[in-house]
């Protein structure tokens, strides 16, 4: 009988509705670029997608996609350890191993499986999971899979997360779990500074890399390539699903221990089907040409450089960061919503984030750059937003 919840349902998104948190989507009709079309057959310049390096709509990933769709057809129909592990799951394992410096990879259907499934088969009670205050949901709910003992720090706070080792000093096992760069701010997390205590309090260290990998360091190897700590993080969740092609898969690389423990115990693999061929393949031809290249993450950084510099030069202020996320600060959660609004009239289309997303009194822009914006994209994205900014007061 499906009356009584229909009505609870209906009157709880009604208030969903009135809180102003209705989300609701847009639909594109074109592949995922630097310009997109919308529905109604508006084309726009695209700064909200995690598409960092371009590489969402590639020639050589379609075709890598399209040869695995002759040589090993449309799906595994199992799961890894039944009948759903092919050769090219294996060479994907090992590039993005060789890609991290890290000793084995496990791929999963999602970055959030990778996350959902990390926790529960190598910690219990007697261990101690120490997570930053802003760490992606994923990580969160794979913290609740597990019975271990939870601590919290407060973003990228140091001092915040010794208090915590200290609390956890009688738990056996430690681990410091941070995402790389967190989405809202586009802040990279002090790695660095987090292995150093980790070797203090004998604590291992696991990094969500989701919107640093191929993005964050000289050429996109993520935080360790950044603080020159290569081979120090013990485990590094990440996806195929933002730089590296946008379609869909998640991995876990690190130590062979804890990879083989996964493969061994970790539900969301042991539990969901495998990677299809052709989102493997293209993950292969995308490792073969960053091994090759480094020349989209120049682009990228570049870009990010740019557009960092004008639009403060304009006036806006904005949240520092060595990401590719430049969090433009309205303050205001009505402004944020009006700006963003004005700035798809002007053909570019930006999200503008408020509470409950970020703090109280911190909406804001989110602008994402990505390889695929030509100078021109950046530019007039930059005279967009000083039009829209004088209009609506933000800058003189
Ligand atoms: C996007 C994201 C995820 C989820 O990745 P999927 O592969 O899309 O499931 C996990 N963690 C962080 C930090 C993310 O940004």
């Amino acid at each position: 009988m499906y009356g009584k919840i229909k009505e609870h349902l209906q009157n709880e998104l009604k208030s969903i509705e009135e809180a102003g948190l209705f989300k609701r989507e847009r639909v594109i009709v074109s592949p995922q670029d630097a310009t997109i079309v919308l529905a109604d057959g508006k084309e726009v310049l695209n700064f909200c997608a995690n598409n960092y390096l371009g590489l969402s709509s590639h020639p050589l990933l379609i075709k890598a996609a399209e040869d695995a769709l002759k040589t090993h057809g449309f799906g595994m129909s199992s799961v890894r350890f039944i009948c759903g592990t092919a050769d090219m799951h294996k060479e994907l394992e090992q590039k993005i191993a060789t890609f991290f410096g890290t000793e084995d990879t496990l791929l999963y259907a999602a970055c959030f499986d990778a996350n959902g499934g990390i926790f529960e088969p190598l910690f219990s009670e007697a261990d101690a999971i120490i997570s930053d205050s802003l760490n992606h949901a994923s990580i969160i709910d794979g913290v609740r899979l597990c019975k271990a003992q939870r601590f919290r720090y407060a973003n990228a706070d140091m001092a915040d997360l010794e208090v915590q080792l200290q609390n956890a000093r009688d738990c056996r096992f430690k681990v410091i779990v941070t995402d790389g760069v967190f989405s809202m701010d586009g802040n990279v997390a002090p790695v660095d500074k987090i292995c150093q205590l980790a070797d203090q309090y004998d604590a291992l260290v696991m990094v969500d890399e989701c919107h640093s990998a191929g993005v964050v360091g000289k050429t996109g190897r993520g935080v360790t390539e950044l603080y020159n700590i290569r081979g120090k993080v013990d485990i590094i969740t990440g996806t195929l699903g933002k730089a590296f092609g946008g379609a869909i898969g998640g991995f876990t690389t690190g130590r062979r221990e804890i990879i083989e423990m996964l493969r061994q115990r970790s539900r969301p693999y042991l539990f969901s089907n495998s990677l299809p061929p052709m989102i493997t393949q293209a993950g292969i031809a995308m490792f073969d040409m960053m091994a090759e290249t480094s020349a989209l993450q120049d682009k990228l950084h570049e870009n990010t450089d740019y557009f960092r510099t004008e639009i403060m030069k304009a006036g806006f202020t904005i949240k520092p960061s060595a990401s590719a996320i430049v969090a433009i600060m309205l303050y205001d959660a009505r402004l944020s919503q009006e700006f963003a609004a004005q700035l798809l009239e002007e053909g570019i289309y930006v999200i503008g984030f408020y509470y409950p997303v970020v703090p109280k009194g911190e909406a804001r822009i989110r602008v994402q750059l990505s390889a695929a914006h030509s100078r021109e994209h950046l530019d007039r994205a930059l005279s967009a937003f000083v039009k829209v900014g004088k209009a609506l007061k933000v800058i003189r």
